[in-house]
């Protein structure tokens, strides 16, 4: 984006639009995903486009859940392809956790592609093609998985979820850690670890606690997951906002 000057006050918000835009005439982001990042920005903007401590905290909590499971699965949709390919990758490598492919708007020919575009920036192996199990009680195209993949997992990282699939997860016993900027979505009240951050930061931050916290022990971070409140971890969003908010006036 030649024309946008870094010192331009948007900078990023307007290179990030770019990529999603790009994406989507790629063929890895549905239109309607240019929408979800809409809502995405106006709630980034309230908290001040920065990792806020709650955040900070919820990522710390996510990456012990994610060493602590027994068999993690990163759940991947064309929004995260077109922002954070290379360090969803990473930090799938770091746990080591599987990738899966999951869409609301499946077609035969955006998944391949996207798994395509997974393998190109150097995963090794993403899940999502097979599409031999469902996730019960849940009708859209989202409640198909792969055995091997989500529907065996128990700890299922979904960044930009939909509130149906999370509640669906949660009911077949895994758990649920969210990526979503709107601490009022219904995927960030039912997850059992909500992370209110912009994928683009939030991802690296997990990448960098799990480098952390590698070589604690088991109990230390299963002590620490225990203590985790995640609708008291939503309050104090709420809290931030309204203080935020009220500061600038
Ligand atoms: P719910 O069913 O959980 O209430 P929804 O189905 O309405 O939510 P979607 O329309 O699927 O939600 O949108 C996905 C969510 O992803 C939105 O809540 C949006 O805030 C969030 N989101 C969009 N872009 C980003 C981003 N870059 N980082 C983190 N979250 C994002």
């Amino acid at each position: 984006m030649k024309e946008i000057p870094k010192s331009h006050p948007r900078y990023q918000s307007l290179i990030t639009r770019d990529k999603i835009k790009h994406a989507m005439i790629d063929g890895f982001v549905h239109e309607t995903g240019l929408i979800a990042h809409g809502r995405g920005e106006a709630f980034d903007y309230l908290i001040g486009e920065k990792t806020i401590p709650s955040a900070e905290q919820a990522e710390k909590n996510a990456a012990s859940m994610l060493l602590c499971a027994e068999n993690p699965v990163i759940s991947v949709n064309g929004n995260v392809v077109a922002l954070v390919a290379k360090d969803i990758i990473e930090l799938a490598e770091l746990i080591p956790a599987k990738l899966e492919v999951n869409l609301f708007h499946r077609t035969d020919e955006r998944i391949k592609k996207i798994i395509l575009e997974l393998k190109k920036q150097g995963a090794k192996n993403v899940y999502g093609a097979q599409a031999d199990a469902k996730i019960p009680g849940l009708d859209s195209n989202r409640g198909l998985c792969d055995k091997e993949g989500i529907f065996s997992a128990d700890v299922v990282l979904v960044p930009l979820e939909d509130g149906d699939r999370c509640e669906a997860l949660k009911a077949m016993g895994k758990t649920v850690i969210a990526i979503d900027l709107n601490p009022l979505s219904r995927t960030a009240r039912s997850a059992d670890i909500t992370i209110v951050d912009n994928v683009i930061r939030a991802v690296p931050n997990i990448s960098e606690w799990i480098k952390k916290l590698k070589n604690e022990d088991k109990e230390t971070l299963e002590d620490m997951i225990k203590t985790w409140d995640n609708r008291k971890m939503l309050k104090e969003v709420s809290i931030f906002i309204s203080k935020r908010i009220n500061s600038l006036f």
